[in-house]
């Protein structure tokens, strides 16, 4: 028995004014032939050594026995409902409506009844696709006010973004498993994929027209020169020396996080992506030592051509030294021509 709290109040066990415990206790129960155990909750009376329900511990304590029984069978416990119909800000009701289910089944799923497997499965389906809601909150646009269903509508695209992200996030990471140890590829830190965005959105603030083999080099520098002065790089990130020169692994990816703006600007041959910082950027990652090294790249670079910025890199010992398709050491960073 552990005690939750104690109060003094008429006890309605011995009919006295006392301190009545208020206590958990661990219960057996058989749901559909599941044995469970389970946390309930009673006033206690020392007096009597009477456990007594109070308010609405009879419906707290079936649903912990209910839980209990869907943790049991590997379903969704009704607070797990909750946080997925929380994902999308949805009412239990118009939940129902867009699942397509009778109007208080997810009333009830959240509370005594226990969901049947086929819509425990849907319910998860939910939680890890917003895609997939998305086609169902359009089929069931007519059954909802418009205001709600904008609601729910940006909620799942904000869920979508949020997945997206991660994903891309995680895959980068797995990229970067590989030089785990490796500190003379990755400049003496692990790669900061918020941090290096933040470079990205800093350069994309300060230099007009920025386009991708520009910054590419620029990021390159940045890293470099601080690694030469503080002995480690700012992003982490690990350079190829491609033919156009150094090109940070995983770039590609990168620049479809969310946070990263470009536009695609049409020129005479080629299509560019011209990057630019988010309205609401402002640094917060960034070291003063870092900010200074990426303010005197940007000083030196700003003006230069893609062209220009190409030869500069080539032309660098930490480029001629490199076998093409490698990554860069570092350790050239102290030859660096800036
Ligand atoms: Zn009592």
């Amino acid at each position: 028995m552990k005690v939750i709290s104690t109060k003094k109040k008429l006890c309605l066990s011995c009919m006295e004014e006392h301190e009545v415990k208020r206590v958990e206790v661990q219960e057996e129960n058989i749901f559909k032939g599941v044995r469970v155990k389970y946390p309930a909750r009673y006033e206690y009376c020392d007096r009597t050594e009477e456990y007594l329900t109070y308010e609405d511990s009879i419906d707290t304590n079936d649903i912990a026995f209910k839980d209990a029984y869907r943790k049991e069978v590997g379903l969704l416990t009704s607070q797990e409902i909750i946080e997925i119909r929380n994902i999308y800000d949805v009412s239990q009701k118009d939940f129902s409506k867009i699942l397509g289910w009778g109007s208080s089944t997810i009333t009830r799923y959240e509370n005594h009844q226990v969901q049947d497997g086929v819509h425990d499965d849907v319910l998860r389906k939910v939680a890890s696709d917003p895609k997939w809601f998305m086609e169902l909150l359009t089929r069931s646009k007519s059954e909802l006010t418009e205001k709600a269903y904008y609601k729910y509508l940006n909620k799942a695209k904000e869920h979508y973004r949020r997945n997206r992200d991660k994903y891309l996030k995680e895959s980068i990471e797995a990229t970067y498993t590989k030089y785990e140890g490796k500190s003379h590829l990755t400049g003496n830190v692990d790669l900061d994929i918020d941090k290096t965005v933040e470079v990205i959105n800093y350069l994309a603030l300060n230099v007009p027209n920025l386009h991708k083999v520009k910054l590419m080099k620029m990021l390159w520098y940045s890293d470099n020169l601080h690694y030469k002065r503080e002995g480690k790089a700012i992003t982490g990130f690990v350079y190829n020396a491609l033919p156009l020169g150094a090109v940070p692994e995983g770039y590609e990816t990168l620049v479809l996080l969310e946070g990263v703006e470009y536009d695609v600007v049409q020129y005479d041959e080629y299509i560019g992506y011209k990057f630019k910082a988010p309205l609401d950027f402002k640094v917060e990652k960034l070291l003063d030592t870092e900010i200074q090294v990426i303010d005197e790249v940007i000083e030196r670079f700003k003006n230069y051509t893609t062209t220009q910025i190409v030869n500069k890199m080539h032309e660098e010992e930490a480029y001629r030294n490199t076998p093409k398709y490698q990554p860069i050491s570092y350790e050239y960073a102290k030859k660096l021509s800036i």
